[in-house]
């Protein structure tokens, strides 16, 4: 057995999540990154659409995004030798039977920071000329939103957390993790560490891990989604086309380099697992896609899916367990857990130090007890 090594923050999980937190708390603490597979970022953080958009999800997913906005445009010296933003504005679309919806979305967004401007249909036929004639009737804009470079985020953080002393172990699979007194035990192979918390980044397994330490589990729901990459319709310029989603969350695709990316936007629930696309979400994106733009797919170049782990009012959960101690989630960022990043660790390191939230995180009007996972938990009645 080797040496006992000491930390005083163990993060579960080498993901978005876990590696922008461990940059972030080992500012003053001696870190330990734990990721079971032999690469970071192999699963959710890997398989992204890789879009920022400050109306896309509930209002405080949307606060998180735009808290992390000058992150993203201006990271720490050294962060990333490109941009980590890349502007592409948002189309949303609708048909004729999603014209309720477009209102709705319309109304919502005028509460937060980033109102969509209502379109004329034929503005979006001007941005994307090839939508099928008949197929739009309302259209609205987020000219503000942007394609994130995934891989630079997530490099830089990594660079960051070890820069700043964080360790960081791959292939790490966990043995045991114990509670004895005021720190936890962890077994990997025949390493062992001791850590005053453990931080549960765990993505698609946060429950296992919660089960794992005596927690319980929140209800982290994996849902799979199905992304495809195509051949845009022949003719088309569509490298300088937007983002564009349908309101009602059946479809959305955005170029990608001279291809498509597109993706049906499912949610089917799975276990925790590496995640495969199914062929009949494939076909579905495609006949979804051949209804909307004037396009016909003679072939799919890549195909891939990844795990959205939601909680059930499908807001992360950030903080500590309420009854085992030393224990913290950080969990449920479905499928905003790239554009949320800057924001969300530094709100979770904050928390984790016992803290109050950095001022400019207030200043956007995150709520901490909204994503408290004491909200999530049972209470005892006994
Ligand atoms: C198709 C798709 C499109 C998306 N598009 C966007 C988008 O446009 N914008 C956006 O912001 N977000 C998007 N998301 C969501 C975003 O990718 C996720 O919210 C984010 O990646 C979650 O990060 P994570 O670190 O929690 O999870 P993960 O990246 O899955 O990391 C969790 C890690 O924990 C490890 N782990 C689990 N259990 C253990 C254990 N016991 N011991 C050690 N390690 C363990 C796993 O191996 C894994 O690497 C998308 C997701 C998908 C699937």
């Amino acid at each position: 057995m080797n040496l006992m090594v000491q930390f005083d923050y163990a993060v579960i999980g080498g993901g978005i999540a876990g590696i922008s937190v461990a940059a972030e708390l080992a500012t003053a603490h001696r870190v330990l990154v734990l990721e079971r597979e032999p690469h970071l970022a192999y699963h959710t953080t890997g398989r992204s659409a890789a879009i920022y958009s400050e109306t896309y999800g509930n209002s405080i997913i949307c606060a998180l995004t735009s808290a992390s906005r000058a992150f993203f445009e201006k990271p720490p010296e050294g962060f990333s030798a490109q941009p980590l933003l890349r502007p592409r504005a948002c189309l949303y679309i609708g048909r004729p039977d999603q014209a309720g919806q477009m209102d709705s979305a319309i109304a919502d967004s005028q509460r937060g920071l980033c109102p969509l401007e209502l379109l004329h249909k034929t503005a979006a036929y001007g941005l994307v000329p090839a939508l099928r004639p008949g197929y739009v009737a309302v259209a609205a804009l987020e000219r503000n939103s942007a394609d994130i470079d995934v891989h630079a985020l997530h490099h830089g953080f990594q660079r960051l957390a070890m820069s700043r002393g964080a360790e960081i172990r791959r292939s790490a699979e966990l043995m045991t993790l114990e509670r004895s007194g005021s720190h936890w035990d962890i077994g990997v192979g025949a390493d062992r560490y001791q850590a005053e918390v453990l931080v549960n980044a765990a993505g698609a397994w946060a429950d296992d891990v919660g089960r794992q330490v005596g927690a319980g589990a929140l209800g982290v729901t994996p849902m799979r989604r199905t992304m495809i990459v195509v051949d845009p319709p022949i003719d088309a310029n569509s490298s300088d086309w937007p983002f564009v989603i349908d309101i009602g969350a059946e479809l959305y695709f955005k170029p990608e380099g001279r291809k498509l990316l597109v993706s049906p936007a499912d949610e089917t629930p799975s276990p925790p697992c590496d995640a495969q696309p199914d062929e009949l979400d494939i076909a579905l994106c495609v006949d979804r896609l051949e209804r909307a733009l004037d396009i016909s797919v003679a072939r799919i170049d890549r195909s891939w899916a990844g795990l959205r782990s939601f909680c059930a009012d499908r807001t992360p959960a950030v903080g500590f367990d309420k009854d085992v101690p030393g224990f913290f989630w950080l969990v449920g960022q479905g499928g905003y857990g790239i554009q949320t990043s800057p924001a969300l660790s530094r709100v979770a390191a904050a928390l984790a130090r016992g803290q109050h939230l950095p001022p400019e995180m207030q200043d956007f009007g995150i709520d901490v007890s909204a994503l408290d996972p004491v909200r999530l938990q049972p209470t005892n009645t006994t």
